[in-house]
């Protein structure tokens, strides 16, 4: 493993990749490492020469102090981590002014609509400043390909709709989303809930699997007024969205058409911990 902070000498690297021919592949993250994070770099590790994983708390994407202020941080556990994966691997770790240049600003970006719902919606600003970081990330690292999960689906289609409208050489793939045993998909969050806590984020899978189980038998919007209720019975959580959506448009959808895909996605907070989650339907 060998960790990088200064763009200027990963340019050094890089070039001496390319002038090779060999191919990379970029996995970019926000740390605080887990086995989400480690399925895609060990995707990235099978299908590329090179694996480059950035570890850098993006703050644009936050539209709350408190929660980028809170976010966890981890860079040495993350470098043993991953160096215990592959001694190849090269971690990007970038200060905030080698991202930004001391110009704290994001930029404008036309996502046909992928941001006008869910965590677009409640979380004003957060797609722009996700796109800024990405796009600062493949003109410093210029990889093949990148690696997102499909835990955040939104910004997963954001990422490909971007690179197709600015015409970025990369190709952009999806992985699947990593669980615990009891269906909660892993975060760097879930390090933030206490025990009990811990124990009732498990109905935040048990909702969305509600929905998977009953979609064709039920009206959508019988099920979602049965998601209501369901959460309205437990004091702990706070339901800030549960909506099904065309996975394609992610426009959401009050009835199923054949032959469309769809996807269900859900936000809560507990404990002041906001969680997400998604599964696709069909
Ligand atoms: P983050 O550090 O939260 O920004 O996540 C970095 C990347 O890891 C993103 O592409 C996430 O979608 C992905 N990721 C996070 N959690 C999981 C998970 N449980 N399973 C698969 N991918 C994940």
């Amino acid at each position: 493993m060998t960790l990088y902070k200064k763009k200027s000498d990963l340019f050094e690297k890089i070039n001496d990749i390319k002038g090779k021919n060999l191919i990379i592949g970029l996995v970019p993250t926000m740390g605080s490492l887990h086995k989400g994070h480690l399925s895609l770099v060990e995707r990235s590790l099978e299908e590329n020469d090179y694996t480059i994983v950035s570890i850098f708390i993006n703050p644009t994407q936050f539209n709350d102090k408190k929660d980028l202020d809170s976010y966890p941080k981890n860079l040495i556990d993350d470098c043993r981590y991953l160096e215990s994966l592959s001694s190849d691997i090269i971690i990007f770790s970038p200060d905030i002014d080698e991202i930004y240049d001391k110009n704290l600003s994001v930029k404008q970006f036309d996502f046909q609509g992928l941001d006008k719902f869910m965590e677009g919606e409640y979380r004003k600003g957060h797609f722009e400043g996700v796109a800024t970081v990405v796009s600062h990330l493949f003109k410093i690292v210029r990889p093949n390909k990148a690696y997102f999960g499909e835990k955040d689906y939104q910004q997963l289609r954001i990422i490909q709709q971007l690179v197709i409208q600015n015409n970025i050489p990369v190709n952009v793939i999806g992985c699947k989303t990593i669980r615990e045993y009891d269906g909660l998909a892993l975060s760097s969050r879930n390090a933030k809930l206490d025990l009990h806590s811990r124990k009732i984020a498990s109905k935040i899978f048990e909702a969305i699997n509600f929905c998977r189980d009953n979609y064709k038998s039920k009206d959508l919007e019988k099920i979602i007024n049965d998601i209501d209720i369901f959460f309205k019975n437990i004091s702990e959580i706070e339901l800030e969205y549960f909506i099904i959506a065309d996975s394609e448009t992610l426009t959401p959808v009050k009835k199923i058409t054949k032959d469309k895909q769809y996807r269900v996605f859900i936000a809560v907070r507990i404990d002041e911990v906001r969680l997400i989650d998604n599964i696709e339907l069909n």
